[in-house]
This record gives C-alpha cells, sequence and structure tokens, in this order.
C-alpha cells in the first residue's frame, strides 16, 4: 500500500511539480530569464542565493525590464555586441577590459551613478552605455555551424583578463571611451565631450583601413542642405547660388576632426555637422557639384580612446592586450578589481 501511495505521489509530481519548476511557477528563487536571454545562464533572484558565494552582479536595462546578470557575464555580451568574435584575441582582451572598466566605473555598487536613460539600472543595452547582447540572441545571428567557436573566443577573452581594469593614479580610470574607427588620429576627449581627461589624447591609430567604414561618403541634395541648415539655425543667410563658396572649414581638432566650420554667416562644429547629416564621425571634408554637397568622411564613431580596428590592427603587428590598451589610454595601469576595491 505505501508503495502505491509512493508512486503516486511520485507520478504526481513528474506530470504536474517538474513543468511547474521548468515555468518557473513555484517560489523556486529561480528567474526564468525571458525570450530576450533564453541562453543566459539561469540566474538566482538575490546575491545570497548564489551557490558561488559573492557574485557581482549588474542591472541592465533591455526591453523595457531591468535584469541582473553576473558581472563578468555581462562583458561577455557586451564584448560579442560590441566586436566581431573574429577579431585577434589580444584586441578581444583589450576591448573586454575597457568594457568591464566603463561598467565598474559605472556601477552603483562602486560609486558610479548609472545608466541616465534608466536610473534604476547600472546600465543600459545600447551605445547610451555599452551594447550588450544576449548569449541566445548573438546565437540567432551568427551561423549555428561556428557559433559555438565564436562564442568561445569571446568567452576565453573575458575570462582570461578577469576582473582586469584600467587604472589611473591609482584610481579607477572612470572615463573610458571606446569608439569603432578613429580613422587614423583618435581624439582628445575635450573637443568631444567637453571634458579634459589625462589618459583621452589624441594619438595614432595605424592600419585602420581593414575597418569597413574607414572613409565613407554622404552626398545631400543642394536643396536638402540649404533645407537642413535653415532648420539648425533659422536666421542663417545662405543661398543656392555659389553654395561652395558659402562653405569653409575654419579649423580642426587635434585628432584632425573639423572643429570649427562656416556654413552661409554662421559658424557651426564639426560634431554639429556629424549629426545633422548622419555622417560616420567628425572628420570630414566637403565639396558641392551641381546636384549635390558631398561629404567624404574619415573614421567612424566619435573617436575617443580606444579605436577597435586599431586596436585588432595592433593585434594583428604582433601587440598584446596590455600594449594596446596603454597605446590609447596613455598613462594606465592595468589592475584586478578586486585588489583596487581592497586599497580603498
Ligand atoms: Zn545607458
Amino acid at each position: 500500500m505505501k508503495k502505491i501511495i509512493l508512486y503516486t505521489v511520485l507520478i504526481i509530481f513528474l506530470m504536474v511539480g517538474i513543468p511547474l519548476i521548468i515555468l518557473g511557477g513555484i517560489g523556486s528563487g529561480i528567474k526564468i530569464p525571458g525570450i530576450i536571454n533564453q541562453l543566459v545562464d539561469v540566474i538566482p533572484d538575490s546575491p545570497k542565493d548564489s551557490s558561488a558565494g559573492e557574485v557581482l552582479k549588474i542591472k541592465v536595462y533591455d526591453v523595457r525590464k531591468v535584469i541582473e546578470l553576473n558581472f563578468e557575464d555581462y562583458i561577455k555580451g557586451v564584448v560579442a555586441a560590441e566586436v566581431p568574435a573574429l577579431f585577434e584575441e589580444e584586441a578581444l582582451k583589450a576591448q573586454a577590459i575597457a568594457a568591464r572598466t566603463f561598467a565598474a566605473a559605472n556601477m552603483k555598487a562602486f560609486g558610479g551613478v548609472g545608466c541616465k536613460n534608466y536610473p534604476e539600472a547600472d546600465a543600459c543595452s545600447v551605445v547610451h552605455c555599452q551594447a550588450w547582447i544576449s548569449k541566445g540572441d548573438r546565437f540567432k545571428n551568427w551561423d549555428a555551424e561556428n557559433a559555438v567557436n565564436y562564442w568561445n573566443r569571446i568567452s576565453n577573452a573575458v575570462e582570461s583578463t578577469n576582473g582586469m581594469v584600467l587604472v589611473y593614479n591609482g584610481e579607477l580610470a572612470r572615463y573610458i571611451k571606446y569608439h569603432s574607427t578613429s580613422g587614423g588620429k583618435t581624439e582628445d576627449s575635450v573637443n568631444v565631450f567637453n571634458n579634459k581627461i589625462p589618459y583621452l589624447v589624441s594619438v595614432e591609430s595605424l592600419g585602420e583601413d581593414i575597418s569597413p567604414k574607414f572613409t565613407s561618403t554622404v552626398m545631400i541634395r543642394r536643396e536638402e542642405f540649404i533645407k537642413k541648415m535653415r532648420s539648425l539655425s533659422t536666421k542663417i543667410k545662405i543661398s543656392s547660388n555659389n553654395l561652395g563658396a558659402q562653405i569653409k572649414i575654419i579649423d580642426r581638432t587635434e585628432g584632425d576632426r573639423v572643429k570649427s566650420i562656416k556654413i552661409g554667416d554662421k559658424t557651426f562644429t564639426g560634431i554639429d555637422i556629424r549629426w545633422a547629416f548622419s555622417l560616420n564621425s567628425a572628420d570630414f571634408t566637403v565639396k558641392v557639384d551641381s546636384k549635390y554637397v558631398v561629404f567624404s568622411v574619415k573614421g567612424n564613431g566619435h573617436g575617443v580612446g580606444l579605436s577597435q580596428f586599431g586596436a585588432n590592427a595592433m593585434a594583428r603587428s604582433g601587440k598584446k592586450y596590455d600594449e594596446i590598451l596603454k597605446h590609447y589610454y596613455q598613462g594606465v595601469t592595468i589592475e584586478k578589481l578586486e585588489e583596487l576595491n581592497k586599497k580603498k
């Protein structure tokens, strides 16, 4: 009789209990991630639930909700979103350390302010903070044959630099910036973010012609150009006659980007013009023909800090991750976050 009861209980458990647990119904303390991060490891609800002891977590705002991720897993998702998996190993490592430093500096647990767009999160999953993609979504965009290999490359880069961050003057380097392609020279932070940071100065960045966006061209119809300029500056005096003579680059920054440009009777920054005409960067020249205003653009992104394609070029020429990082972030050292926090 006892056996029958036992079997009945077991069968009921198999039929009802297990599906309930799988669906996350009963208070198992386990969060089943939504569609957006299907393959990300299951994350416990609170740090106390973790079997791995103290796990650093980051709250990420993605698809209108905040999700909690193990800190190092989050870094993997950033590297996966930010650079191609087939980048050189040393470039992936450099990217991992730059991403980790940025994330650590923003984390509220370390005195950061989190994401300014989503104050409830340490970071958002888009360029505003750093691009981040779940493992599941990343796998969907890769061909199935190579996906595991690609993921392993990223995973290894993050794990082999576990906890490493950039340090300046004994402190976490809190203003880490990076971008896709500098176009040959990075930019001083002061020219883009109005913030003079000793390690974010202009440096040469060679070999970037491997980037698909090393150069680009944007053509705007003359009348569209004039219309846009009038929307940027309602009092501008600009006419279609002799338009070319009314556009003049006045000066350039240390990083060769347009600092100021006179259009009509008004002066604009290169960054204003970059955004107005969706240029890849503020490093451009401009010509006018009978129909179009033609922008020839170098690089992709704001140009400050590490250039991802420049880092890959350095790695190809045999440079190690620390050499790459010390080139793009002048005067930094690399330390373990844990050690750095202990000193405080
Ligand atoms: Zn953000």
